[in-house]
């Protein structure tokens, strides 16, 4: 695995995985770009979620609901009130920090002085930020008592009352800037998924308990996006919403902890690395009942969130649905007299209507990737003692799955032979295989190692019957180097395309 931030920083700049957004205009703070390789490796673990998430099971459907939602949704979802972060300014340069944030950087005696003025213990750091946010005049003095240092300037800061800061981007729809023109960037895919729980039902027919899976781009004006692609302001998400009969949502809450933790090890990250957060009540989010946090070990940072699996009981339908009060909800809910229609189903056993519970593993694909990416970055050091990067990515993850190597780049005979076998190769739909002429042969090993290429197949002399002696018998054949074991082997042309295939299974 990466042993820092920095090693998985420049690889990805270096080879093409990920380029900071708009940068030839100075850069934009929280968006990034995924390059040709970094778009390839997205793709394939948002193909192995769906696999795995929707084809491999028969109580799933999928969706791709639209990303710009009415304000309505975001009111009654609780997000226009709730959707916050703590924030803090210092007055001395405007500077404005996430509160949690600021004080978590801090030395820890600083800390320690933070958690004594607001009356708390710094060995629980999750109450010392909720005291903070309740008693706002106190806080901005305990920061100050403190010497809370501001990140940006090094000095002691003198520092605000931290106030809410919502999180959604809000944006005007259509042609006219009035008051009730505007609607908001979802902030997670999930409300897609509950504003067409009654339409997924009508068009299918599904009955309880069944999911709902969509992959898709949410956006957060995050106060300090940091940390390379880990916390971004414009994130992608995969996320299922699990709707089950009310009593039984605890048993597919442990279910869905299962699943997932296997998940994440069949893409090369293993339990080992992941701690498993049961959220305390006082941190969890307004509408779950119980959250597990999977924490990923990530190199520089620690253990920080990767995927978040809540219980969100009823909280979500019962907040949407019209009738609320005939419902019997078990969550409480903020009165809706906008929506237009009934999200219930009926009781598997009983027919009368029932609003489901839901269980919810929300994963983030930026934060999965970079997961991904630091476990399978490995350093060697060869027999000869020279030393490689390579990325031991799962085959099914590769960006590149085969690399075809012309070892004469103008030589027409080994051209020719190499393009062939290259769109043979790509005709098998494994992914992408590319003719591979730029360099010389041991640096196109070299860029193929570092992202990760399982296989790469070198046309040559011997290929084409232009070799000596001995080596004439290798007419015909490529020599194929394993990216992990860097054994070459000798395939005959006509078994390439089954050779590759059985490998990459
Ligand atoms: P954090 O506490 O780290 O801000 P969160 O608890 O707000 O995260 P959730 O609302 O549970 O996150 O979102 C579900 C998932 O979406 C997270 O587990 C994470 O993988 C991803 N995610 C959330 N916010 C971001 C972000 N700003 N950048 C990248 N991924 C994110």
């Amino acid at each position: 695995p990466a042993s820092s931030m920095e090693e998985l920083v420049s690889l990805c700049k270096r080879r093409g995985f990920i380029f900071q957004g708009s940068e030839i205009y100075g850069g934009l703070q929280g968006f990034y770009d995924y390059g040709p390789l970094g778009v390839e490796l997205k793709n394939n673990i948002k193909a192995a979620w769906w696999r795995a998430n929707v084809y491999e099971r028969d109580d799933m459907e999928g969706l791709d609901s639209s990303i710009i939602m009415h304000r309505m949704v975001l009111r009654h979802s609780g997000h226009e009130a709730t959707f916050s972060d703590p924030m803090v300014d210092n007055k001395k340069n405007n500077k404005r920090y996430r509160l949690d944030h600021l004080v978590k950087d801090q030395k820890a005696d600083v800390v320690d002085k933070v958690a004594q003025g607001i009356g708390e213990d710094a060995a629980n750091f999750p109450a010392v930020v909720a005291a903070l946010v309740r008693q706002p005049a106190r806080a901005s003095e305990a920061l100050k008592a403190a010497g809370v240092r501001d990140p940006f300037s090094g000095e002691v800061g003198d520092w605000t009352e931290p106030k809410p800061f919502n999180m959604m981007f809000k944006t005007t729809i259509g042609p006219v800037a009035d008051d009730d023109s505007y609607g908001y960037l979802r902030p997670e895919t999930a409300q897609g998924i509950f504003t067409n729980f009654k339409n997924v039902v009508d068009s299918t027919s599904r009955r309880l308990p069944f999911g709902i899976a969509q992959i898709g781009k949410a956006f957060r004006n995050e106060i300090t996006p940091r940390n390379f692609i880990f916390r971004v302001r414009e994130l992608e998400q995969m996320e299922i919403e699990f709707f089950c009969v009310p009593g039984t949502d605890e048993e597919w809450h442990e279910h869905w902890l299962e699943r997932r933790l296997s998940w994440w090890e069949a893409q090369g990250v293993p339990r080992s690395k992941i701690e498993i957060l049961d959220v305390p009540g006082e941190d969890l989010a307004h509408y779950s009942k119980r959250t597990y946090d999977l924490m990923y070990d990530y190199p520089t940072l620690g253990h920080e969130e990767i995927e978040g699996i809540a219980n969100r009981s009823d909280y979500d339908l019962g907040s949407h649905t019209k009738s609320q009060a005939e419902l019997g909800l078990v969550a409480s809910v903020t009165e809706n007299n906008d929506s237009i229609a009934k999200l219930t189903i009926p009781h598997p056993e009983t027919n009368k209507p029932v609003v489901p519970f839901v269980i919810e593993p929300s994963a983030g694909v930026d934060r999965a990737l970079l997961a991904v990416l630091s476990e399978a970055f490995t350093k060697e050091t060869l027999e000869n003692g020279s030393e490689r990067i390579v990325l031991k990515l799962r085959p099914h993850l590769a960006p590149i799955k085969v690399a075809v190597i012309p070892l004469a780049r103008n030589r027409e005979e080994i051209t020719t032979v190499a393009r062939a076998i290259k769109a043979e190769l790509q005709g098998l739909g494994l992914g992408r295989v590319l003719y591979e002429d730029s360099g010389n042969i041991g640096k196109a090993y070299r860029r193929h190692d570092e992202v990760g290429t399982p296989y790469c197949v070198t046309v040559d002399f011997d290929t084409i019957g232009q070799s000596e002696g001995e080596d004439r018998g290798l007419k015909d054949t490529v020599t194929v180097r394993d990216r992990d074991t860097l054994a070459q082997e000798r395939v005959r042309i006509s078994e390439l395309a089954g050779w590759i295939r059985e490998k990459l299974r």
